[in-house]
């Protein structure tokens, strides 16, 4: 695997890829790997003759400097990772690199993505999302794109970006499913921070999506929300939001015609933790 740190060496790699015709997937990531980033590189590597992972802790869209100065760093345990996975290429810029001193952050039209949901708990987010995103696209320029489901609202922003960068007829986006613990915890870089007890309990929040899909024609939406609601502050979370949303809008969703996504924000000790769930 090469590793680059400066854009310009990457990016005369890659032109240098593209000019033997090989298609180039790209994986954009904030490091402590686990196997959700690394079915992503898998799926990836499938797929393209080139794989490029980035990690880069993006500071931008941290709302919350504690979050960003206890982000986990696993770099050593990640490049052996990534080598194993099929990964050719890491992208290990400074942040200089993605934010030199001239540059000027410009704002994204997402509309109403922006305000709701994590927009709401985490102003400032997703532009920090789309700020790093737009400038790692245009630093990779990818075939092919790989997010987690994991991250469903982020996925509907970064979609909508690669649009307002006009760049949906040469990047295809591809949306990987959700890799989870075999109790059901979606994997996330910051279960790394739970304590065994608290991983424990973690699990709640799958278990009340779990509940959500079980029961949708059963019960009253608005009845579900907060029953799942009191499941997961029963175990001593903080909760942002539980709710059953249009799969393509995330408006709020009043009966279940059409695709209906649970979405939950919960925080357990210090840790603020997001999942969701297709429904139908
Ligand atoms: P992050 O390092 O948290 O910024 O995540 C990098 C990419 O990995 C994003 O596209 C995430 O949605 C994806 N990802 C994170 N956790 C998981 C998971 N448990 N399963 C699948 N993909 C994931």
């Amino acid at each position: 695997m090469i590793i680059y740190k400066k854009a310009s060496e990457l990016w005369a790699y890659l032109q240098q890829q593209k000019s033997l015709q090989q298609t180039i997937g790209f994986v954009p990531t904030m490091g402590a790997l686990h196997a959700g980033h690394l079915s992503l590189i898998k799926l990836s590597a499938q797929q393209n003759a080139i794989t490029v992972c980035s990690i880069f802790v993006n500071p931008t869209q941290f709302n919350n400097p504690d979050d960003l100065k206890h982000y986990p760093v696993t770099i050593e345990k990640d490049i052996e990772q990534l080598i194993k996975a099929g990964c050719q290429v890491l992208f290990l810029p400074t942040v200089a690199e993605i934010y030199p001193a001239n540059y000027k952050p410009i704002y994204y039209n997402i509309g109403k993505l922006e305000s709701m949901l994590e927009g709401q708990y985490r102003p400032g987010h997703f532009q920090g999302v789309c700020q790093v995103m737009d400038r790692l696209l245009h630093m990779v320029d990818p075939d092919n794109l790989y997010l987690g489901q994991k991250d469903y609202q982020q996925c509907m922003v970064i979609q909508k970006l690669i649009t307002l960068i006009n760049k949906q007829d040469t990047i295809l986006l591809t949306i990987a499913p959700t890799q989870r613990e075999a109790s059901g915890l979606a994997m996330s870089s910051r279960n790394m921070r739970l304590s065994e007890a608290e991983l424990q309990k973690a699990s709640t929040i799958f278990q009340s999506l779990t509940y959500i899909k079980e029961q949708l024609f059963k019960n009253p939406l608005s009845v579900l929300q907060t029953q799942a609601t009191h499941q997961l502050q029963q175990q001593g979370f903080m909760v942002d939001y539980v709710t059953i949303a249009d799969g393509h809008t995330l408006e709020s969703a009043e009966d279940t015609n059409g695709k209906r996504v649970a979405l939950v924000a919960a925080t357990l000790g210090n840790i603020r933790l997001i999942d969701n769930l297709i429904l139908n």
